[in-house]
């Protein structure tokens, strides 16, 4: 039977979210189509992860075990995918679209002579054919790009579908990996993440986005609540970060991170395309702009027209009740 291998990515110790939706839908394609469906997972403590992908319903958790896992390096993870994808040859390997893939996946496609569709917004396996929708200039348009390659790797923007978990038989199996570490061409000395604990803007599932309409601490400290009342994450626009006001890390869009949470606010940002390619795959998208004319009403589920210094203090109020009550 022909397989779907997906590569289930972790950091830190956790299964990344946008992982299990590519998972969910492979699943979902496979059953119409009648294919296999394996996850693999790479890590020091693959059995840990084991529980956390089998509710996600696979055929098969594929596990390698090696402590170069432990934390992301380039060379270890493409040898063991190209191992497990000559060891299985599934007919396409999907991954969500995580830095980290977009780190390996080119050199995987070659490695394995395969065909690459990276990060897509939609994908669809066919009899004998992959078809996947790519953001393209700057998430203007979208293009389609079929491969009819007889392995075919794709990785998945996060957003771009639900992860649904779903009960089934779920067979485990370790696949033997050898990897000479001793002497690497990479050595991972420290990982600096900014915002110490603040929430992963990749991982959200609320992003609360400042433009240059907030002028000032006041209007940052408006923002940092709003998400914090959300648990969410705090994105930024260029204009915003070049005044100093959020940090780079912070920045969302074409030279930005692209960002599809569950609900999006654009608080005081005008929607020029450049920031819009970073968070058009968006579910909800709630734009706070005093400008009624401006672009980003064009893309949002709700709009709210005003003076954002006076909108979100009664809306975090509110919500402050709502949780209370
Ligand atoms: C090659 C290139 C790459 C770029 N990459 C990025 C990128 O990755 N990300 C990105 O964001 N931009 C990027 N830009 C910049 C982009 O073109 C815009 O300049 C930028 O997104 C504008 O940011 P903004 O919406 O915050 O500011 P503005 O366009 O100045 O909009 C501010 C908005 O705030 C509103 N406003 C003002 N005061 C208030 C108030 N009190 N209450 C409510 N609303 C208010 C205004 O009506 C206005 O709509 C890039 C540009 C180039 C050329």
């Amino acid at each position: 039977m022909s397989r779907i291998l997906v590569f289930v990515a972790t950091d830190g110790g956790r299964i990344r979210r946008a992982s299990l939706e590519v998972l969910s839908q492979a699943r979902e394609q496979a059953r119409d189509l009648g294919l296999a469906v394996d996850a693999v997972v790479l890590s020091d403590d693959p059995d840990s992860h084991v529980d956390a992908i089998a509710a996600y319903g696979p055929d098969r958790i594929l596990t390698v075990q090696h402590g170069a896992f432990a934390q992301h390096r380039n060379q270890p993870v493409l040898a063991a995918l190209a191992h497990v994808i000559k060891e299985t040859g599934p007919r396409v390997v999907l991954m969500a679209s995580t830095e980290a893939a977009k780190d390996v996946l080119g050199a995987l496609a070659v490695r394995s002579g395969a065909a690459a569709i990276p990060d897509v917004a939609s994908f669809e396996i066919k009899g004998d054919s992959v078809s996947a929708l790519r953001p393209v200039m700057a998430a203007k348009q979208l293009a389609r790009t079929t491969s009819d390659a007889s392995t075919v790797l794709v990785s998945v923007r996060s957003g771009s579908y639900e992860a649904v978990p779903e009960s089934g038989e779920t067979s485990v199996e370790p696949i033997a990996f050898s990897y000479d570490d001793s002497d690497p061409a990479m050595v991972l000395r420290e990982i600096l993440t900014a915002g110490g604990d603040a929430v992963d803007l990749n991982e959200a599932r609320v992003v609360v986005a400042a433009g240059r309409g907030v002028k000032d601490q006041e209007g940052k400290a408006l923002v940092e609540e709003l998400a914090g009342l959300f648990g969410g994450a705090i994105g930024a626009s260029r204009a915003v970060v070049e005044l100093g006001l959020f940090p780079a890390t912070t920045q969302i869009g074409q030279t930005g991170k692209v960002v599809s949470p569950e609900l999006y606010f654009a608080v005081g940002i005008s929607g020029a395309i450049q920031h819009v390619a970073g968070m058009s795959n968006s579910r909800v998208i709630v734009a706070i702009n005093k400008d009624a004319d401006a672009p980003i009403f064009q893309y949002a589920t709700y709009g709210l027209v005003g003076d954002l210094y006076k909108i979100l203090p009664p809306l975090i109020a509110g919500l402050k009740a709502a949780k209370a009550g």
